[in-house]
Protein backbone atom coordinates (compact mmCIF):
# COMPACT_ATOMS: atom_id res chain seq x y z
CA UNK A 1 0.00 0.00 0.00
CA UNK A 2 1.61 3.43 -0.86
CA UNK A 3 2.29 5.52 2.16
CA UNK A 4 0.16 8.97 1.43
CA UNK A 5 2.08 11.95 0.46
CA UNK A 6 1.14 14.76 2.83
CA UNK A 7 0.20 14.10 6.92
CA UNK A 8 -0.75 15.57 9.95
CA UNK A 9 1.18 14.03 12.40
CA UNK A 10 -0.17 15.69 15.08
CA UNK A 11 -3.65 14.18 14.27
CA UNK A 12 -1.88 11.07 13.99
CA UNK A 13 -0.06 11.02 17.19
CA UNK A 14 -3.25 12.15 19.09
CA UNK A 15 -4.89 8.70 17.66
CA UNK A 16 -1.34 6.80 18.35
CA UNK A 17 -1.55 5.72 14.86
CA UNK A 18 1.16 3.79 12.98
CA UNK A 19 1.71 3.92 9.13
CA UNK A 20 3.29 1.05 7.30
CA UNK A 21 3.60 1.18 3.79
CA UNK A 22 5.79 1.81 0.25
CA UNK A 23 7.09 4.53 -1.05
CA UNK A 24 6.83 4.37 -4.76
CA UNK A 25 10.60 4.67 -6.93
CA UNK A 26 9.44 7.66 -9.02
CA UNK A 27 9.00 9.43 -5.58
CA UNK A 28 12.84 9.15 -5.13
CA UNK A 29 14.09 11.31 -8.20
CA UNK A 30 16.50 13.08 -5.67
CA UNK A 31 18.11 9.11 -4.32
CA UNK A 32 18.13 8.38 -8.22
CA UNK A 33 20.61 11.34 -9.26
CA UNK A 34 22.55 10.34 -6.56
CA UNK A 35 23.95 7.43 -8.77
CA UNK A 36 21.88 4.91 -7.12
CA UNK A 37 19.26 2.73 -9.32
CA UNK A 38 15.94 1.84 -7.98
CA UNK A 39 14.06 -1.13 -8.92
CA UNK A 40 11.64 -1.21 -6.10
CA UNK A 41 10.02 0.76 -3.54
CA UNK A 42 10.71 1.72 -0.12
CA UNK A 43 9.45 0.16 2.59
CA UNK A 44 8.64 2.18 5.65
CA UNK A 45 6.30 1.69 9.33
CA UNK A 46 6.18 5.11 11.90
CA UNK A 47 4.75 5.29 14.93
CA UNK A 48 3.21 8.34 16.19
CA UNK A 49 2.76 9.31 19.87
CA UNK A 50 2.43 12.16 22.08
CA UNK A 51 5.42 12.18 24.27
CA UNK A 52 5.60 13.36 28.00
CA UNK A 53 6.12 17.04 27.72
CA UNK A 54 2.98 16.90 25.46
CA UNK A 55 5.40 17.01 21.64
CA UNK A 56 4.40 14.98 18.80
CA UNK A 57 6.98 11.58 18.90
CA UNK A 58 7.46 10.38 15.38
CA UNK A 59 9.64 6.72 15.74
CA UNK A 60 9.81 4.26 12.34
CA UNK A 61 12.23 3.24 9.88
CA UNK A 62 12.81 3.39 6.10
CA UNK A 63 14.98 1.12 3.74
CA UNK A 64 15.13 0.36 0.27
CA UNK A 65 16.65 -2.32 -2.16
CA UNK A 66 18.35 -0.41 -4.38
CA UNK A 67 22.28 -0.85 -6.92
CA UNK A 68 24.93 1.19 -7.13
CA UNK A 69 28.47 1.37 -8.93
CA UNK A 70 31.22 -1.24 -7.07
CA UNK A 71 34.14 1.44 -6.92
CA UNK A 72 36.15 -1.54 -7.60
CA UNK A 73 35.49 -3.47 -10.45
CA UNK A 74 32.59 -0.68 -11.38
CA UNK A 75 30.43 -3.07 -12.04
CA UNK A 76 26.30 -2.74 -10.19
CA UNK A 77 26.55 -4.07 -6.87
CA UNK A 78 23.24 -4.58 -4.37
CA UNK A 79 22.82 -1.98 -1.90
CA UNK A 80 20.39 -1.86 1.01
CA UNK A 81 19.75 1.79 2.73
CA UNK A 82 18.28 1.37 5.89
CA UNK A 83 17.26 4.23 7.84
CA UNK A 84 15.98 4.68 11.50
CA UNK A 85 14.67 7.37 13.59
CA UNK A 86 13.25 9.22 16.53
CA UNK A 87 11.98 12.24 16.06
CA UNK A 88 10.16 15.67 17.41
CA UNK A 89 8.09 17.26 15.49
CA UNK A 90 7.16 20.89 16.30
CA UNK A 91 6.63 24.18 14.85
CA UNK A 92 8.89 27.16 14.51
CA UNK A 93 6.89 28.66 16.94
CA UNK A 94 6.92 25.96 19.83
CA UNK A 95 10.71 25.30 19.26
CA UNK A 96 12.08 27.28 21.57
CA UNK A 97 10.08 25.00 24.59
CA UNK A 98 11.56 21.93 23.45
CA UNK A 99 14.37 21.62 25.51
CA UNK A 100 15.10 17.75 24.79
CA UNK A 101 18.63 17.21 23.56
CA UNK A 102 19.00 14.04 22.60
CA UNK A 103 16.04 13.32 20.17
CA UNK A 104 16.34 15.21 17.07
CA UNK A 105 13.95 17.71 16.39
CA UNK A 106 11.45 17.88 13.21
CA UNK A 107 10.58 21.16 12.13
CA UNK A 108 7.35 21.67 10.14
CA UNK A 109 6.47 24.91 8.51
CA UNK A 110 2.63 24.37 8.29
CA UNK A 111 0.84 21.39 9.75
CA UNK A 112 1.27 18.84 7.49
CA UNK A 113 4.41 16.65 6.49
CA UNK A 114 5.53 16.02 3.13
CA UNK A 115 6.08 12.13 4.30
CA UNK A 116 7.80 11.19 1.14
CA UNK A 117 10.23 13.97 0.87
CA UNK A 118 11.19 13.44 4.41
CA UNK A 119 11.54 9.74 4.15
CA UNK A 120 13.37 10.37 1.05
CA UNK A 121 15.50 12.85 3.34
CA UNK A 122 16.17 9.79 5.77
CA UNK A 123 17.58 7.71 2.87
CA UNK A 124 19.86 10.45 1.35
CA UNK A 125 21.33 10.58 4.97
CA UNK A 126 21.83 6.88 5.08
CA UNK A 127 23.88 6.45 1.95
CA UNK A 128 27.01 4.38 2.15
CA UNK A 129 29.84 6.62 0.70
CA UNK A 130 30.79 3.94 -1.16
CA UNK A 131 30.05 1.00 -2.83
CA UNK A 132 31.54 -3.01 -2.78
CA UNK A 133 31.14 -5.97 -3.72
CA UNK A 134 32.13 -8.49 -0.83
CA UNK A 135 35.78 -9.60 -2.78
CA UNK A 136 34.93 -13.21 -3.49
CA UNK A 137 32.01 -11.84 -5.69
CA UNK A 138 33.95 -8.87 -6.97
CA UNK A 139 35.11 -8.90 -10.72
CA UNK A 140 37.83 -7.29 -9.99
CA UNK A 141 41.31 -8.68 -10.14
CA UNK A 142 42.86 -7.48 -6.58
CA UNK A 143 41.54 -9.76 -4.08
CA UNK A 144 44.93 -9.96 -3.00
CA UNK A 145 45.38 -6.87 -2.42
CA UNK A 146 42.04 -6.52 -0.74
CA UNK A 147 42.63 -9.44 1.67
CA UNK A 148 45.98 -7.62 2.87
CA UNK A 149 43.76 -4.82 3.52
CA UNK A 150 41.34 -7.22 5.39
CA UNK A 151 44.73 -8.65 7.52
CA UNK A 152 45.59 -5.30 8.06
CA UNK A 153 42.40 -4.35 10.09
CA UNK A 154 41.83 -7.31 11.91
CA UNK A 155 44.80 -6.89 13.44
CA UNK A 156 44.54 -4.72 16.27
CA UNK A 157 46.56 -2.49 18.34
CA UNK A 158 46.95 -5.37 21.12
CA UNK A 159 48.62 -7.61 18.65
CA UNK A 160 51.39 -5.09 18.63
CA UNK A 161 52.06 -4.86 22.07
CA UNK A 162 52.33 -8.63 22.46
CA UNK A 163 54.81 -8.88 20.21
CA UNK A 164 56.71 -5.70 21.54
CA UNK A 165 56.62 -7.80 24.98
CA UNK A 166 58.23 -10.52 23.04
ZN1 LIG B 1 32.90 -5.20 -7.59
Amino acid sequence: MPLPAQIDPRKLALASSELAGELPANRLCRLASAEVSIKEPARAIIAFNIDESGFTLMTGSVSLQAAAQCQRCLNDVDICIESEFTLTVMSKENECLWNDKLIDPLIMEKGTLDLHHFLEDELILALPIVSYHETEKCTHNLYKLADISNYCVTRGPFDILSQLKI
